[in-house]
């Protein structure tokens, strides 16, 4: 076995471990729960390794890295999109991402829901004010989530959420997992939450993350 590819075993070994001690703790199944692994910026070279490792879920955040490593792995890969939309790209990423995290805007929304018959997507909630990093606010989530369950040929899956880089992470996602209770009252269909990266993916599980996406615990520094 190559160098890199101990080296990747052993970390997912790790967050594996650590995965399943959160749980444990949260009186939770590690079966509600499916790693991500986010392959940005790392090589096809490393996805065929974790492939072979048993991972199947793969987040990219740029369109061409995804459209291009996605046509180069089995057919049984699932293929993550969990970075900001350009509408531009919304087609191409359609292509190649099985799900999308980071839906924000009506607009995309729309434009989506014309390119394809089925698409499965989490709507992307801020938790820190700043509109930049992306996200809907809090108080327009219902309304929002509302106008995208109309529209057509989109599955909600649920929400998506990045913790602030100032607060607690326990704090934010709990936030995040009252939001989600709220929402699925009236989408019953929207019961997941993607949250949890390397640094904070034990208190997304506590929260209630059922999709957890971590890069650089399994494949290093970026
Ligand atoms: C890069 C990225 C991740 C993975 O981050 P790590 O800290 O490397 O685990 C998860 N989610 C999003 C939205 C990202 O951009």
């Amino acid at each position: 076995m190559s160098n890199r590819k101990s080296e990747i075993e052993a970390n997912l070994v790790d967050v594996k471990s650590r995965i399943e001690k959160a749980a444990k703790a949260a009186g939770r199944s590690v079966d509600e729960i499916t790693l991500v692994a986010v392959t940005k910026t790392f090589p096809v070279s490393d996805i065929e390794f974790l492939y072979q490792l048993g991972v199947r879920d793969f987040g990219e955040n740029r369109d061409q890295d995804g459209s291009n490593k996605a046509p180069q792995l089995p057919d049984d890969c699932i293929w993550h999109f969990q970075g900001q939309i350009q509408s531009n790209k919304l087609k191409s990423i359609a292509l190649w991402a099985d799900v999308i995290h980071s839906l924000d805007d009506l607009s995309h929304a729309k434009k989506l829901s014309s390119l394809v018959a089925d698409q499965d997507v989490f709507i992307q909630l801020s938790l820190d004010n700043q509109p930049n990093r992306g996200g809907v606010a809090p108080k327009d989530l219902d309304s929002f989530a509302q106008s995208v369950a109309k529209i057509g040929n989109l599955k909600i899956r649920g929400l998506m959420a990045v913790a602030p880089l100032d607060e607690d992470p326990k704090l934010a996602f709990a936030r995040l997992n009252l939001l989600s209770k709220q929402l699925v009252k009236t989408l019953p269909m929207a019961s997941e939450m993607s949250a949890g990266m390397s640094n904070d993916f034990e208190a997304a599980i506590s929260e209630g993350a059922t999709l957890i996406r971590i890069g650089s615990q399994i494949l290093g520094v970026r």
